[in-house]
């Protein structure tokens, strides 16, 4: 049984016309879900993440900004990219929450095994401190950290395909031996770190790839080298860092996947978590620019999941 976790405030974070980041994305991703094709899904309303839940993974003076800097009417800027409207703080609440639902959800004993929170503002590049790269608050991190706080996990992996580098889930958990974070990711690109060299407590692994890259090489670096080390690591949950955005469509980056990769990590990712998490997955949305691109590729990922 395939959880869905969303909600409608998810909409109503407004980053001004022109930006990439749009309701439009979610609102493509959830139309397609609406689909009789997933009609199964286990559709459930996002709860807000609580205070101490994101003061887990980040700074006070960090969760603090982002509730208060809440405009009450044009849009603010924390820095170039990354904006907030007077709907954001709920979006961001909501999106946090739905990660946190999500793995209360598959760590109880119940039906549900797998979720998909489709929600935004993304989280992977929000640091402990800081929002950037349209993140406010790090939405996988918080829901690791809920792992290990409230269900004493001792050893949870992430998995991000997103094309940018998580730099935020990095440097959260940098220094945290209980989480494993896996990445491919483009580079040169936003935000610029996710070299291999970049290892924290060695639980840590950057696999960049270069512009031009797709499917091949993309298949390789999981099968051959991510994938067994996540294996190894014995996680007791997999987390997954959903971003669609190294699809060949996409406007903000040079990687050649298509919908169909998504489907074929989405179903590695399931066997790895069957094999030794007890079927225990939650992936959230990341990144995902071209709006035709990131609904199919979304739908494959979903599919995979449903199986
Ligand atoms: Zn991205």
């Amino acid at each position: 049984m395939l959880r869905l976790y969303t909600h409608p405030a998810c909409l109503q974070h407004d980053t001004g016309p022109h930006h990439p980041e749009s309701p439009a994305r979610l609102a493509a991703v959830l139309r397609v879900l609406d689909r009789d094709h997933y009609a199964a899904l286990d559709r459930v309303e996002a709860p807000r993440a609580t205070r101490d839940q994101l003061l887990r993974v980040h700074d006070e003076a960090h969760v603090q900004r982002v509730l208060d800097t809440v405009p009450m009417g044009e849009t603010q800027w924390l820095d170039d990219d990354t904006a907030l409207s007077p709907g954001s703080a709920e979006a961001a609440l909501r999106a946090a929450g739905a990660v946190v639902a999500a793995v209360d959800a598959v760590l109880s004993s119940g039906h549900v095994r797998r979720a998909f929170c489709a929600v935004r503002p993304p989280g992977h590049h929000a640091t402990r401190s800081e929002a950037m790269g349209f993140c406010l608050f790090n939405n996988v991190a918080v829901g690791a950290a809920q792992a290990m706080v409230a269900h004493g996990l001792r050893r949870v992996a992430i998995a991000d395909f997103d094309v940018h580098h998580g730099n935020g889930t990095q440097d959260i958990f940098w220094h945290e031996p209980r989480v494993l974070f896996a990445s491919s990711h483009e580079m040169p690109l936003y935000p610029g770190s996710g070299n291999p060299d970049e290892r924290g407590a060695g639980n840590i692994l950057n696999r960049p790839m270069s512009a031009g890259d797709g499917s091949y090489l993309f298949r390789e670096l999981w099968e051959g080298d991510l994938l067994p080390r996540i294996r190894a690591f014995r996680p007791q949950l997999v987390l997954v860092s959903a971003g669609f955005d190294a699809h060949q469509n996409d406007p903000l980056a040079n990687l050649c996947l298509g919908s169909e990769d998504y489907a074929w990590i989405t179903a590695k990712l399931v066997e790895l978590a069957n094999h030794h998490a007890e079927g225990r997955l939650v992936s959230t949305l990341e990144g995902g620019y071209d709006v035709a691109a990131l609904a199919s590729s979304a739908a494959a990922h979903v599919e995979a999941l449903m199986e």
